[in-house]
């Protein structure tokens, strides 16, 4: 563990004191309650001392779906993964592809792998980072680079080769030993703004289950860490420390692969890794392994996304009409959704249930049941979408209106939409080492995430508002049209 040293800042990068100053610290999959155990125990003294005294907790939900990379997006961008027009961490362009192995790879994406950078490229034009708001930043390890110049992304090189390594050997502690490294190098330094992401929660829960000792102590490695940054002067001036997580995590006992599931009920489905397929009838696309995005289809390929009606009339070519009550029907599915419309469907077992935006103001979402409460919302009728929030954030299904209806604004969203219910995740086979632990789908366990503070605020708080938090406390302009607020979410 890292121990804080003696401070020493160079007379050289002093300013005034009272100047606005932000730290954003990532804890890549950290679950709120496992960090307020840790606390309540005594073993975050650093954070608790920086952070949790002059602030504290408050619950925080992510966006859909909850998977890394694209979990990033709201904290830089102030807007969902839909509005980002990046819809997961894999998907399939269906106006391009065309079902050639070589010639339409670049109409498919993962950014597991080779194709990892183009994130940048691939979010909506005309959207602004933090990075093209904040001029003084120092980012560290972060997938997401836009707006930065090559060099200003420290820890590049060593996420790259570190990442790797530790996918399959799990020593992800020494990736955020290295981020801690320059975290400290960066301290003093007194950046308007300093960002830095930390894998190894996520990374090694991923080969146990949350509460695992192993996890546990990437908690206590990156507490250290904070220690070692405070006592250098990282947060010194007025300024807002954030630590926070991209999504939850839980344990996955038993998987059921979409992709295996279409091919026996007679699709010939293409999904990763291999991403060729002779006639395909469909192609899958999981996220996180928590959910899956289905593309019926798509070698089309076609202009606009197959509503469930269409579907269900048999009038997609070598689609069978009962694929969705079939998918929805498969152990370890928690539903299956479908856009209608500007509305979103969504089909589970005994029923499904609709939502709609309402037309006159699209900020009021309206959900309808059809033989059953498939969201778990408790009832019926028309909310505005904060409101959703508030009522949903202790239920099955934290803020399922608004987000379901976000990833449906995206055109590279799947006709259909997969979420795998608690204890199961939706791939099998060649997910190497297997996961014992999964996030990406819209469960509590997955969609609540960390928001800890250094000064106390209200709740709850979307990942999106943390981007007009930010922006607010530097003094910086928030641009308009963005998916996140800060007055919803006011100073307590
Ligand atoms: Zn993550």
């Amino acid at each position: 563990m890292l121990r804080p040293a003696p401070m020493h800042i160079s007379s050289a990068y002093t300013k005034p004191p009272g100047e606005r100053r932000a730290t954003l610290l990532l804890l890549d999959g950290a679950r709120e309650d496992v960090f307020l155990r840790l606390a309540a125990d005594g073993d975050l003294p650093n954070i608790s001392r920086y952070v949790l005294d002059p602030g504290g907790v408050v619950p925080a939900t992510t966006v859909f779906p909850s998977t890394t990379g694209v979990a990033y997006l709201p904290f830089l961008t102030g807007c969902y993964p839909g509005t980002c027009n990046v819809p997961g961490i894999r998907w399939l362009d269906r106006r391009r592809y065309k079902g050639r192995w070589w010639a339409d790879r670049e109409h498919v994406r993962s950014y597991c792998g080779y194709q990892a950078d183009r994130i940048n490229g691939d979010l909506r034009s005309g959207l602004e980072s933090l990075f093209d708001r904040i001029a003084d930043v120092a980012v560290l390890a972060s997938p997401f680079t836009r707006g930065l110049g090559r060099t200003a992304n420290r820890v590049r090189v060593a996420r790259a080769l570190l990442g790797s390594a530790a996918h399959y050997t799990g020593n992800y502690g020494s990736l955020d030993r290295a981020v801690g490294r320059e975290l400290a190098r960066v301290a003093a330094r007194r950046h308007a703004l300093v960002f830095a992401v930390f894998p190894a929660v996520d990374g090694v829960t991923h080969f146990h289950d949350p509460w695992h000792p192993a996890v546990l102590a990437t908690y206590r490695q990156f507490d250290g860490i904070v220690g070692e940054y405070g006592a250098r002067g990282g947060f010194d001036g007025d300024h807002l420390a954030l630590i926070v997580s991209d999504h939850g995590a839980s344990a996955v006992k038993r998987h059921t692969d979409i992709a295996v599931e279409m091919e026996k009920l007679g699709l010939p489905t293409l999904c990763h890794p291999v991403m060729w397929r002779r006639d395909p009838a469909a192609a899958v696309m999981v996220s996180g392994n928590g959910s899956a995005q289905i593309y019926l289809d798509p070698a089309g390929p076609r202009a606009d996304r197959v509503p469930l009606s269409a579907i269900e009339s048999g009038a997609v070519p070598g689609v069978r009409k009962d694929v969705v009550s079939q998918l929805a029907a498969l152990d370890g599915v928690a539903f299956v959704a479908a856009s209608e419309g500007a509305g979103v469907v969504v089909v589970g077992e005994g029923g499904r249930a609709h939502l709609h935006p309402e037309p006159s103001d699209p900020a009021r979402i309206t959900y309808r049941t059809d033989g059953a409460d498939i969201l778990d919302l408790g009832e019926g009728g028309s909310r505005g979408e904060r409101e959703w929030l508030v009522a949903s954030l202790d239920r099955r299904y934290p803020d399922a209106p608004a987000q379901l209806l976000q990833l449906f604004r995206s055109d590279r969203a799947g006709d259909l939409l997969v979420a795998a219910e608690l204890g199961c995740d939706l791939r099998d086979g060649w997910e190497k080492p297997e996961h014992r632990s999964g996030h990406g789908s819209l469960i509590g366990d997955h969609m609540r995430c960390l928001f800890a503070a250094n000064r106390p605020f209200a709740g709850p708080i979307r990942t999106v508002d943390v981007f007009p938090l930010l922006l607010q406390h530097l003094g910086c302009e928030v641009p308009p049209g963005i998916d996140g607020t800060w007055e919803a979410s006011a100073t307590s």
